[in-house]
């Protein structure tokens, strides 16, 4: 049995927002305020060794060594894209492995991050649903992602976005999800505005009603990919518990800011969802709202059912859109050559039966 007196468990660092930081410190007789010392060492200087911090006294940082314990994601593979895309293997404390890409100058530097490892949601066109859900990461894995690609990057101390747009689904995974945004802005931290953040889902209803709610509000992609529920039924398993109706309509109650959209993913796929009737279609369903589509054509894999329209239907998909005022952009797909693209996110060894991966997504 083990003597909890005598090997207590160690707090885990940089799972803590600041204020449970200073309460944990308060706890062991220290100043709050050294709380703010250490988030300045873990996240903006990027040391993750206690003895390091030397502006903490002797005696804190034998608390610190001898109760606490931080943990960062390590670096297992970087590769680069010709197209300047970095792609990041990284391994987590128990082993597992999640993705997280780097996207130079569109125009701001971005963070692509992953919020769990695999995905429940199994949509069709997508490597990453393929995995099935493995598990969902913490607050302090998603943030460490952020802390060793900003390292790698030396991008600490710059502005940068961040996209949610990973490997998983944020909303499936919520709890975690919001505290990471929250230990990102921290003031002390890095300091991430959240309108430097965009949350992609699938629509996970009751999740995105809860997010309307929040304080830290991460701008809002939907991944719409087809106007009609008997479409994107056989695109998304999901749409089945929440359909397009529904979706559309708790986008149109979500508080967005001033000058700001929510963003309509759409994977543009050939012979399936993208005629001109579609556009016209999706045009219909977006008036009145503050909005935008981002057409993706399909980044194509094995093992994916799909291919690529041609540029030429891409096009003419996106001129209708606009000819009916809406506005419209169409993603260049970024570090195709090392995978790294929208989709293609996916880690080998980690899989489960495709039926396990539907009843979570259905649960
Ligand atoms: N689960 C969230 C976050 C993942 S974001 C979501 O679905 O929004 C990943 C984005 O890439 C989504 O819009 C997804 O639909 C898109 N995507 C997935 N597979 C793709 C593929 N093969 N080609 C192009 N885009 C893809």
């Amino acid at each position: 049995m083990i003597d909890q007196q005598e090997h207590p468990v160690a707090i885990a660092l940089h799972e803590l927002e600041r204020l449970s930081l200073e309460d944990a410190l308060a706890t062991r007789g220290h100043q709050r305020f050294h709380a703010r010392q250490i988030f300045r060492w873990l996240y903006r200087r990027g040391v993750d060794d206690v003895a390091a911090m030397t502006d903490l006294s002797r005696d804190l940082r034998d608390t610190l060594a001898r109760e606490f314990a931080v943990s960062t994601p390590q670096l297992v593979v970087r590769e680069r894209s010709t197209d300047g895309t970095e792609k990041f293997l990284l391994r987590l404390a128990d082993g597992r492995q999640v993705e997280s890409v780097f996207i130079p100058d569109t125009p701001a530097q971005t963070f692509c991050i992953s919020t769990q490892v695999g995905c429940a949601m199994a949509c069709a066109f997508c490597l990453t649903g393929k995995m099935g859900l493995v598990r969902n990461l913490s607050a302090g894995e998603i943030v460490g992602q952020v802390r060793v690609l900003a390292g790698a990057l030396d991008l600490r101390d710059k502005a940068f976005n961040i996209v949610l747009m990973g490997m998983g689904e944020p909303l499936h995974n919520y709890d975690e999800t919001m505290k990471a945004l929250r230990i990102l802005a921290d003031a002390h931290g890095f300091g991430l505005p959240p309108r430097r953040v965009t949350l992609s889902t699938v629509g996970l209803l009751p999740a995105l009603e809860r997010l309307a709610q929040e304080p830290i509000m991460p701008n809002l992609a939907v991944s719409l990919h087809a106007p009609t529920d008997a479409q994107r039924g056989e695109l998304v398993p999901l749409n089945r518990k929440y359909g397009v109706a529904d979706i559309i309509a708790a986008c149109r109650k979500f508080p967005v800011k001033k000058r700001s959209r929510i963003t309509f993913e759409y994977v543009l796929l050939a012979g399936v969802n993208d005629t001109p009737e579609d556009a016209v279609r999706l045009a219909r369903l977006l008036a009145g709202l503050k909005s935008k589509v981002n057409v993706i054509p399909l980044n194509a894999a094995p093992g994916i059912p799909f291919t690529r329209p041609s540029d030429e239907t891409i096009d003419r998909f996106a001129a209708t859109l606009a000819e009916r005022g809406v506005l419209v952009s169409v993603r260049k797909s970024r570090g195709r050559d090392i995978r790294a693209a929208c989709g293609q996110l996916i880690v080998e060894g980690q899989n489960r039966s495709a039926g396990q991966k539907l009843a979570i997504a259905m649960s």
